[in-house]
């Protein structure tokens, strides 16, 4: 099936995005929420956690306790290593469960961390990055967390700058300070059609080969 890998920063807008693309009849594969069912009570991961990182790491409620884990893994790059040697084999299975049963017009992978994971490109078709200034950023995720600027600072550093996520872009949705929810749905739409286009191109291309 035609893919999309669908990125962007921290409140850059892609859940957003990647909600209307639903809609709108494709197939969505979100990375950030498989983490967190995998990391919630009862989650695949949190027994493999417990045994990563002792049982500090895990709250009273059976949850990956996220405030201890950040505080470490961004202060520390080898545990944020092990932390993602835990986690991204467990999202790869279940990302690879969703999408052999994927139904829709194309599929998305949303993936915050795409263009730094390097895993992506060749898995994908097109990648398209959900772009917006810093500044907004912080606004929309403050609005959205309460986390405090301070905090969401520290996890945009630790994410691609904008430059390097626009540098690897097959196609850009601007989402900046300027751009209302009317105008993030018309860009969004638009590419939606272009991918109907080419997912159907690919379709016969195939249906030629087989
Ligand atoms: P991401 O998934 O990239 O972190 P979200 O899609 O969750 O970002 O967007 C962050 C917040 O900002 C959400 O509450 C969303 O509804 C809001 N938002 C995103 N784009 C706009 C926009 N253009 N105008 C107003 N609010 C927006």
């Amino acid at each position: 099936m035609f893919s999309i890998g669908l990125t962007g920063g921290i409140g850059s807008g892609k859940t957003q995005v990647a909600d209307w693309l639903a809609q709108w009849g494709a197939a969505v594969i979100d990375t950030d929420q498989i983490a967190h069912a995998l990391t919630a009570a009862g989650g695949g991961a949190i027994e493999p956690l417990r045994q990563a990182f002792g049982p500090q790491a895990i709250t009273a409620d059976g949850c990956l306790d996220r405030d201890w884990m950040r505080e470490r893994a961004f202060g520390d790059p080898t545990i944020r290593q092990r932390l993602e040697a835990v986690l991204h084999p467990l999202i790869d299975q279940t990302v690879q469960t969703r999408a052999a049963g994927a139904q829709g017009l194309y599929r998305v992978y949303v993936v915050p961390l795409l263009v730094e994971s390097g895993r992506w490109r060749d898995r994908v078709d097109r990648i398209c990055v959900v772009d917006c200034d810093p500044a907004t950023q912080v606004r929309r995720v403050q609005g959205r967390s309460g986390l405090t600027p301070e905090t969401i600072g520290r996890i945009m550093s630790a994410q691609a700058s904008r430059e390097d996520r626009l540098a690897v872009a097959d196609d850009i949705i601007v989402n900046d300070g300027a751009t209302d929810l009317d105008a993030l749905r018309r860009r969004s739409w638009s590419c939606h059609q272009s991918w109907c286009d080419l997912a159907s191109r690919s379709l016969r291309g195939s249906a030629i080969h087989d």
